[in-house]
């Protein structure tokens, strides 16, 4: 129960889903936390579950994480944890995602039938230029934004812990998510330089790459579900507390040892990283 006792962490995207649950456990652990989103409504619903605070502003937005860090340096002097989290999926309408489920599993029907393959995805042919900036610039713009000015307040104080977002998809790839994979591959590489980088200031750097878990970035996926469960040895989506755990884990001093690392909770999906 207190784990984190004593330690002021700060949750990017965390009024929903994995950045939710990892800031109640935190909270429980007996961290301080400052709850960040984009949607203020979220972000106070769970800053008051918590008994923690608001600090509302897009991660994408370089002059925005600025301010924000400054408010954090100028009220509590400190920064213990960052949590990189924020992130969006593919933006698809229902409509959009039952057409592409459907290409999908027509898809790998083929492929796994040893015929002429015929039906295909195409999604980078036809990814326009704004939907790939849009993802790298809220995953991997958002983690670098979000870390620099993270260690200009843990830096001085030599000490500090910082976890990023990665995901399976960054690691084996992911059909139909070039920008997504992308940024994910991207934010684990960022953490290992700036891991090295930071190591001789008691700094420690690491990622978490979850297989996929229940959560509202999730919901909308439907007939593809059966064959992500397919892949998945345990046969199950994950639960958002099986994140939450490795990420107390990597944030306490249990892991004072640990910097550099990925670690997946992803129910067997890949065995290594
Ligand atoms: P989620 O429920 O959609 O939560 C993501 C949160 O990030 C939302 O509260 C969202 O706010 C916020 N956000 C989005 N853009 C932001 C920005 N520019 N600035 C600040 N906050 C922003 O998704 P989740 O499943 O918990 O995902 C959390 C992280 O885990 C993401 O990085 C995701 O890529 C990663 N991940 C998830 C899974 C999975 O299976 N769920 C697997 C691997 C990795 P709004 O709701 O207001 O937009």
């Amino acid at each position: 129960m207190d784990r984190l006792q004593g330690k002021l962490a700060l949750v990017t995207g965390s009024g929903s889903g994995l950045g939710e649950a990892i800031t109640r456990r935190f909270a429980e652990e007996g961290a301080e936390v400052v709850v960040n989103d984009l949607d203020p409504g979220a972000a106070e619903r769970v800053a008051k579950e918590v008994d923690g605070h608001v600090l509302t502003f897009d991660v994408s937005d370089s002059a925005a994480v600025r301010r924000g860090f400054a408010e954090v340096a100028e009220r509590f002097g400190r920064l213990d944890i960052l949590v990189n989290n924020a992130g969006i999926a593919p933006r698809y309408s229902d409509e959009e995602r039952a057409e592409r489920d459907a290409l999908l599993l027509q898809h790998v029907t083929e492929l796994q039938g040893g015929g002429e393959v015929t039906t295909f995805l195409d999604t980078t042919v036809s990814l326009p230029d704004e939907d790939w900036r849009e993802m790298l610039a809220v995953h991997l713009d958002g983690t670098f934004f979000c870390t620099r000015e993270a260690l200009k307040i843990m830096g001085p104080r030599r000490s500090g812990a910082i976890v990023n977002m990665g995901s399976i998809m960054g690691t084996s790839g992911g059909s139909g998510a070039p920008a997504y994979c992308a940024a994910k591959a991207g934010i684990m590489g960022f953490s290992r330089a700036v891991a090295l980088e930071v190591v001789g200031r008691g700094i420690r750097v690491n990622a978490i790459a979850p297989g996929f878990i229940d959560t509202p970035m999730t919901a909308p996926i439907g007939a593809a579900r059966p064959l992500l469960l397919a892949q998945t040895p345990m046969a199950r989506f994950g639960e958002p507390d099986d994140i939450a755990w490795a990420a107390v884990y990597l944030a306490s001093d249990e892991a004072k040892f640990v910097t550099g690392q990925v670690l997946s909770p992803n129910g067997g999906w890949h065995m290594s990283q």
